[in-house]
């Protein structure tokens, strides 16, 4: 609320009880914070390509560069079929966002109007419940079992009219399990609403729910070129729906939301199967090496991370003796449901 003369400007009501997103620490903030050379800290809190981005999307920017006054083309068709192909769906099923979490917000803004229910079972990606209450939804929890697996029939039972959208992350973050397909299947057939499932780190998993967009008119697979293919800062993400949805979705989502040199990073990176495929060695080998060498409790991950249960100490205690080592991890104790133990770890390079 501000008041300045006559003019009194109200926030949205929807917005008085949110809280600012909590990122991975960044290395200048390490940098600044514990004075190292930023050079010297080595960064495994935001789940980042350990090698990069592949070079030939840096020479495809470079070769682009002249071209940053210009538009892109709307809706980034090139973009999208590129994408098409990398996922056997035609490009009427293929949307595209400002990163995925610029798809996700699209979605939520297609299904829940003011006041509508989202269902998210936790601990997981945050976003899920900024972005509903951003968009005047009410975030429902469901707490995930021991071993992180989402109680099937208690999720299928808490639906009712005002649910909207059931978010489902598989690989989940920050855990690393997945969904199995039966289950996703149940409870796609028993709702009436939307199920979107986020496969940000599908490529390194040995399973896609991928098809299930083919059987089901309900069912949503959100992607990301952050993570597999190492352009987190480029903003990319996608989506793969089901063909009724496409109007509605480009009528909702920016037109012009993934920008010029993100469209020609993302057919690069598409391209570039040796640097996909290199980075898919590294971080199972890496993953391997974490899992059987640190000596808590670290759940098997089929992710590009690790998810530790450092108890009895206290992960941001833990957390914060690494930084002093200029090492990041990623304290999980912002994330709701997930208490004050675990630790999420990125798979870096051999070295790191
Ligand atoms: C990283 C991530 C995303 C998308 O990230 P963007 O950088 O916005 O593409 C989506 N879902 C999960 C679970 C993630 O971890």
């Amino acid at each position: 609320m501000t008041e300045k003369g006559f003019v009194k400007i109200k926030l949205r009501d929807s917005l008085s009880e949110m809280e600012e997103y909590v990122p991975g620490k960044s290395i200048k903030e390490v940098a600044m914070e514990f004075d190292f050379d930023v050079d010297g800290i080595i960064k495994l809190g935001s789940n980042e390509n350990p090698i990069g981005s592949s070079p030939k999307v840096v020479e495809a920017i470079t070769r682009h560069a002249r071209e940053l006054y210009i538009y892109p083309e709307i809706c980034s068709p090139d973009l999208r079929q590129a994408i098409s192909q990398y996922v056997g769906y035609p490009i009427n099923n293929v949307v595209i966002g400002t990163g995925g979490d610029g798809v996700l917000d699209t979605i939520v803004r297609l299904f829940v109007d003011n006041k509508d229910e989202t269902l998210i079972p936790i601990p997981t990606f945050s976003f899920y419940e900024l972005v509903t209450k951003i968009n005047g939804g009410v975030p429902r929890f469901i707490q995930r079992g021991e071993d992180f697996s989402v109680p099937i029939d208690e999720l299928i039972d808490s639906v009712n009219d005002k649910t909207k959208v059931i978010f489902l992350c598989s690989p989940n973050n920050p855990t690393g399990n997945v969904m199995e397909e039966k289950d996703v299947r149940r409870i796609a057939e028993s709702v009436n609403c939307t199920v979107v499932v986020d496969e940000a780190y599908v490529e390194f998993a040995d399973r896609s729910l991928l098809h299930l967009v083919k059987e089901y008119e309900n069912v949503i697979i959100t992607r990301t070129f952050s993570k597999a293919f190492g352009l987190a800062g480029l903003r990319i993400g996608y989506a793969v729906i089901p063909e009724w949805m496409f109007g509605e979705y480009m009528k909702v989502n920016q037109p012009f939301g993934v920008n010029q040199m993100g469209v020609v990073a993302g057919i690069a990176a598409l391209n570039d199967r040796d640097h996909l495929n290199r980075t898919l060695d590294i971080v199972s080998r890496g993953r391997e090496y974490l899992t059987s060498n640190i000596s808590f409790k670290v759940y098997p991950s089929q992710a590009n991370f690790v998810f530790i249960d450092v108890s009895p100490l206290k992960s941001k205690d833990v957390a914060l003796e690494l930084l002093k080592h200029g090492i990041i991890v990623r304290d999980c104790s912002s994330f709701n449901g997930a208490g004050d133990t675990f630790l999420r770890i990125s798979v870096g390079t051999d070295e790191q």
